[in-house]
């Protein structure tokens, strides 16, 4: 037999073993034949791959409770305890870890300050122990931990397993995914921050039955993760998505990356406490100290009526709608789910991104495009980083990253 058709055989049965595992990812409990009916697959088909999804674990057979009389029907769904994975977020100054099962299910949570990150060395060994505490943590076989996930800011080129930059970290050309991966003998998957939590909406999340839709994140910076036809952008080297980084005015203040006038450097939370910072300086702000104001104080002093700082909010609310609405004309998205710290701020900036939004996209376009303020809670990028394990175990052949394989209709 031609070696090419066997590679093709071979590649026709991962793909349909990955349909068969959606399907009872999203439906299950499960039928076969309903798997059949909305797989499109043969019975004999469906018959041979859960068999072998059985045989390995992933899935298990249950008896449906309520039965008309007669045999109850079988039923499949996902073995909850096949797999955990652990999610990390790395961030400045502190690491968030979580474990979960294989419905993304968080098991447990962590999280520890972590001083000195920028000394690669010591992050790879604080990495390494966060780990095992979190497994610890959630009393689980360590041998059960299929992965560990890190979400990181930055470029990141996620199939190289390379941190190209991180202008918080200081770092440069890092190879984390092996560094970690020899510290915990355990395979490592890393990328963009932004992009895990993209992940976890698309496989477990609002994004779930959404082809095309964007993720922007507000809080320590502002990031975007693309997800167009249903793929993960990514542009040529995992640089894609630096939303925050685009220039509104070359004269602005000064941005983290070293230029002047990028988005974030209005809206993410150093903004926003800078500008109250200057506005005590200008005396506008009375019995407040310059020192006391973090992002949490500033923002509940705007809460509670200080219409100083509520300026401030609806500010860089305006200039992140007005981002938005440039990001509604360029990709036309279904949805677009806002997350991150900064949902914290509620109305006081959301309000006036919605207007901005409205006022400022191309006519037409607004209405296509449902705006999702998402609930935030702190383990939501650790949530996220599991998912890049997680999707491992879910995801097509023909979504493989660097894959060189395009496929129309497939034979059963
Ligand atoms: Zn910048």
């Amino acid at each position: 037999m031609p070696r090419f058709w066997t590679a093709n055989r071979q590649l026709i049965r991962a793909i349909n073993r990955s349909t068969v595992l959606n399907v009872v990812k999203s439906e299950g409990p499960v039928s076969r034949t309903e798997i059949v009916r909305l797989s499109g697959l043969s019975p004999a088909t469906v018959s041979e791959i859960t068999a072998d999804l059985i045989a390995e674990g992933l899935i298990c057979e249950k008896t449906a409770g309520d039965s008309t009389g007669g045999r109850p029907p079988i039923l499949l769904a996902l073995t909850q305890d096949a797999a955990y994975v652990v999610g990390i977020k790395l961030a400045e100054g502190h690491i968030s870890a979580a474990i979960t099962d294989i419905e993304a299910n968080i098991l447990s949570t962590l999280t520890v300050p972590a001083a000195g990150m920028h000394a690669v060395e010591r992050a790879v060994v604080t990495l390494g122990e966060v780990v095992e505490r979190v497994i610890a943590k959630a009393s689980v076989p360590r041998e059960r931990v299929t992965g560990v996930g890190i979400g990181l800011a930055g470029v990141i080129d996620a199939e190289g397993g390379l941190c190209r930059f991180s202008p918080i970290l200081g770092w440069r050309d890092v190879p984390l995914k092996k560094l970690v991966e020899e510290q915990i003998g355990i395979p490592v998957y890393i990328d963009n921050d932004v992009n895990t939590l993209a992940m976890a909406e698309k496989w477990f999340g609002a994004g779930q039955d959404v082809d095309d839709f964007l993720v922007v994140t507000v809080g320590r910076g502002v990031g975007l993760g693309i997800v167009v036809n249903g793929q993960f952008y990514r542009g040529t080297r995992g640089g894609g998505g630096e939303f925050g980084h685009t220039v509104l005015a070359s004269d602005g203040p000064l941005c983290d990356c070293g230029k002047r006038g990028c988005l974030e450097a209005y809206v993410a939370d150093p903004a926003l406490v800078r500008a109250a910072q200057e506005a005590v300086a200008r005396s506008e702000l009375s019995g407040v100290s310059a020192a006391e104001l973090t992002v949490e104080r500033v923002t509940e002093l705007a809460q509670a009526g200080n219409e100083t700082l509520r300026a401030i909010f609806c500010q860089a609310g305006e200039i992140l709608g007005m981002g938005i609405a440039n990001l509604l004309n360029i990709f036309n998205p279904a949805l677009v789910i806002v997350s991150g710290e900064g949902v914290r701020a509620g109305d006081l900036l959301f309000e006036p991104m919605r207007e901005a939004v409205a006022r400022c996209v191309f006519d037409g376009l607004g209405q296509d495009t449902e705006i999702v303020i998402q609930d935030w809670g702190d383990e939501a990028w650790a949530w996220g980083a599991a998912s890049l394990v997680l999707q491992e175990i879910f995801k097509s052949p023909i979504h493989a990253r660097g894959s060189e394989v395009g496929l129309g209709a497939l034979p059963d």
